[in-house]
């Protein structure tokens, strides 16, 4: 069983896939990066919010994310940052490093990041 969070740009969140449908459907149907989930028949989604803004405010997000998470008696194993954030970085200006987030991550709350969610 992973439990998930989904963080979004919060300057296109909503707006590029309305009401986030589309990463829930692609965890509903272990498409894109949750693919990597096929085999888990327990598979939730216990947070989906965003990134906290520009021009890079995801770790203290990240932080109260899990605070507000222990508070109600949960936990997540797993970060996705969606599709939204990585066409945020391929094709704007966010200044998210994927590769510094993860060990920051890593380091400090000893969860695991995976960039990206569906590919539609
Ligand atoms: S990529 Fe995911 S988190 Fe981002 S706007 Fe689309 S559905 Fe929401
Ligand atoms: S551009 Fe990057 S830092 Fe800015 S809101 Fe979007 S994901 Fe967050």
């Amino acid at each position: 069983m992973a439990r998930v969070a989904i963080v979004g740009c919060k300057r296109i969140q909503d707006q590029l896939c309305i009401a986030c449908a589309k990463c829930l459907k692609a965890m509903r149907t272990r498409e894109g990066e949750f693919a990597r989930y096929r085999d888990d028949d327990d598979l939730q989604l216990v947070a989906l919010g965003d990134c906290g803004d520009c021009p890079g405010l995801i770790m203290p997000k990240l932080t109260l994310m899990k605070e507000i998470n222990g508070m109600l008696d949960s936990d997540f194993d797993i970060i996705h940052l969606g599709t939204c954030v990585v066409k945020a970085k391929n094709t704007g200006k966010c200044p998210l490093d994927f590769d510094k987030i993860a060990a920051l991550v890593k380091d400090n709350m000893g969860k695991e990041v995976v960039v990206g969610t569906h590919n539609y």
